[in-house]
């Protein structure tokens, strides 16, 4: 199990379920929204409890998939497809330590031009979170 909160406090969520390695994501849409890339890990819709949401808000990022975050503080928090049984989870809203190790990058034809991936771990293209 994980717990995860936003910044200010005002989300607050368990992860009733085992998950595996997180991912980070270089597209476009998960740094303009994130700040830089975006970490995150995929747990199944129904796994994801929420214990305080009083500033949980969607962003509806596309006409797929929409985009959790705080109201109050900017959290990123979550990744969520209309389709298919996951939600991401953000990295950085998990109580440390996770236990998890970053597997994989992917959308990596846009990821930022001012930094390089250079971790030895799995490069992808289009098609990640
Ligand atoms: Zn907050
Ligand atoms: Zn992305």
């Amino acid at each position: 199990m994980q717990r995860g909160a936003c910044l200010c406090g005002e989300v607050a969520f368990v992860v009733e379920a085992e998950v595996q390695d997180p991912i980070a994501c270089h597209c476009r849409e998960c740094r303009r929204q994130s700040g830089h890339f975006f970490s995150a890990v995929a747990a199944p819709k129904a796994a994801v409890r929420m214990t305080k949401e009083v500033g949980l808000a969607w962003y509806r990022a596309s006409d797929k998939a929409a985009r959790g975050f705080c109201r109050t503080c900017g959290s990123s928090l979550f990744w969520r497809a209309d389709e298919g049984p996951t939600v991401m989870v953000a990295m950085g809203a998990l109580e440390a330590p996770t236990g998890l190790r970053l597997s994989g990058h992917y959308w990596v034809e846009e990821k930022g031009s001012y930094y390089d991936i250079s971790d030895g771990l799995p490069q992808h293209g289009r098609g990640g979170a």
